[in-house]
């Protein structure tokens, strides 16, 4: 089953692929990048973790605290671009999309992953822990 949409674009504001909710985007000139579309597809994956582990906790704490609490499922689709901002969060998930991309993608070099989680993601990785977290050193 396909689990996400996909959309080519002529520009994305200096990114070459994007996720939000199910909803996937990237460069037409990335059109062919495997490892770009598996690196994106793991974002979608973790929204719908985040959205049905928020499904899950709002059923529990409706059936056994107070029905008003499963409201809390009502959060869920936006579950996943809170806890993007938390810095952490955003580190596990772009070392996990960016080790798959690496393997699906069969590029020249990883330096391009090394780079990017050094300056474009506000993670405030040097190119030491970048290699490392890539499995490359
Ligand atoms: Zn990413």
């Amino acid at each position: 089953m396909k689990y996400y949409s996909l959309k080519f674009k002529r520009d994305l504001d200096g990114w070459g692929g994007k996720a939000r909710m199910w909803k996937i985007q990237i460069l037409e000139k990335y059109r062919h990048d495997k490892g770009l579309l598996e690196h994106e597809k793991f974002h979608v994956r973790q929204w719908y973790y985040a959205m049905f582990a928020t499904f899950a906790i709002a059923g529990v704490l409706g059936v056994f605290v107070q029905p008003g609490w499963g409201l809390i499922a009502l959060f869920g689709p936006f579950v996943h671009s809170r806890l993007s901002s938390n810095k952490y969060y955003r580190k596990w998930g772009e070392i996990r999309a960016y080790r798959i991309q690496l393997k699906t993608g069969n590029y020249h070099s990883p330096q391009f992953a090394v780079n990017a989680l050094m300056t474009k993601y506000g993670l405030g990785m040097s190119e030491k822990e970048a290699r490392k977290a890539l499995g490359l050193s």
